[in-house]
């Protein structure tokens, strides 16, 4: 029987994990298995459940196995988004060289496109698989198909920048953990875990730099109007002394993780920190682009509970001598309206 054109592309893609699979495993995998468990502190279990691979250093090694052994044709793998065809002269090559290969998978499991790292330095860091008809990167998140299940059951999600910041969750059992696919996160992916979660909770634990920070505003913004009116609760989790999750659990053991992450703050007591931490109120400038920044930020709000509650908040961050900022912003918002 004729298989569709997103089945074939399907099976393409399942033969391309297995080669990728085989090559860890072979002689000229060595040295990716060895930076897989010596360098990354993986153990086998984790990399079978992964099904991570090893992509060799050669132009038309998966090419080869799939025209001649599989059949398959090159311009079907170039539709995989596996090979990529050549500008100048007739043929094609190999995307993915001497990478690690992190499968990626759509919710039921099915691969549908790839993540490659390098392991020798070279940019990018992370090469990965073109959007397809089944790749569309806004759509998937990395690990659901793992992780559905513990957010279930923990009831809540928590989203990481990396592949490997999941895989070295899930290895240290924080199950109820996905990644954006190197794209902001989208409402159409939030909204994915929040089907997952009857209490609808999320916490969002980017990398602890000016990236991660943007990533994380960038997200809120996509979801705020859902956090604002109480159908999401979004907490914000800033790892202290470690640029991400994959990092601090090289030595922190899974408990000091979830300790943090339970004790993280919802996304607005964060967005206020963000604003207040780095300003000297007493200087003129700080003081006006905090005051801006808050009645921005708690303008937002209906004029419910909530806001009542963080203006309270905020002045009582700020007694102690910054009373006239908080006079200054309830009479900011009062004239907003
Ligand atoms: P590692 O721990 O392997 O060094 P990382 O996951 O911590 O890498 P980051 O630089 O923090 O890497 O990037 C986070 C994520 O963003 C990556 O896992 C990847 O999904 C994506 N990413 C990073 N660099 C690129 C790139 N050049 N192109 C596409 N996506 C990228
Ligand atoms: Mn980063
Ligand atoms: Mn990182
Ligand atoms: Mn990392």
């Amino acid at each position: 029987q004729e298989l569709s054109r997103k089945d074939r592309l399907l099976r393409v893609l399942s033969l391309a994990k297995s080669w990728f699979q085989d090559q860890l495993r072979s002689s000229v995998g060595v040295e990716a298995l060895n930076y897989l468990m010596k360098t990354r502190q993986l153990n086998k279990g984790t990399i079978d459940s992964f099904e991570l691979g090893y992509a060799p250093q050669s132009w038309d090694g998966l090419i080869t196995y799939m025209n001649h052994v599989e059949s398959i044709s090159s311009e079907l793998l170039v539709e995989a988004g596996l090979v990529v065809p050549r500008k100048s002269e007739n043929g094609f090559y190999d995307r993915f060289r001497n990478r690690l290969i992190v499968p990626i998978n759509d919710r039921q499991g099915r691969v549908i496109g790839f993540g490659g790292r390098s392991l020798d330095g070279s940019d990018p860091k992370y090469l990965n698989s073109p959007e397809t008809e089944l790749f569309e990167k806004g759509k998937h998140l990395f690990g659901l198909d793992k992780a559905a299940n513990a957010i279930r059951k923990a009831d809540k999600a928590i989203v990481v920048e990396g592949y490997f910041d999941v895989i070295a969750l899930h290895s240290a059992g924080i199950n109820n953990s996905v990644a954006a696919l190197g794209t902001a996160l989208s409402s159409q992916q939030i909204k994915q875990l929040c089907r997952c979660s009857d209490s609808k909770r999320i916490i969002l634990n980017f990398d602890t730099d000016s990236a991660g920070i943007r990533a994380a505003n960038r997200a809120i913004g996509e979801v705020e109007h859902l956090a604002m009116q109480g159908q999401l609760e979004l907490r914000i989790l800033q790892l202290p002394s470690s640029k991400d999750p994959d990092e601090y659990l090289q030595d922190h053991s899974d408990l000091d993780y979830k300790v943090l992450a339970d004790n993280s703050p919802l996304w607005l007591d964060w967005q206020i920190d963000q604003i207040l931490k780095d300003s000297d109120l007493s200087k003129a400038d700080h003081f006006q682009r905090a005051v801006s920044g808050l009645v921005q930020l708690l303008g937002k709000l209906p004029q419910s509970a909530l806001r009542s509650h963080y203006l309270q908040k905020v002045a009582e961050l700020l007694s102690g001598g910054q009373a006239r900022l908080a006079l200054q912003l309830e009479e900011d918002l009062r004239n907003q309206i």
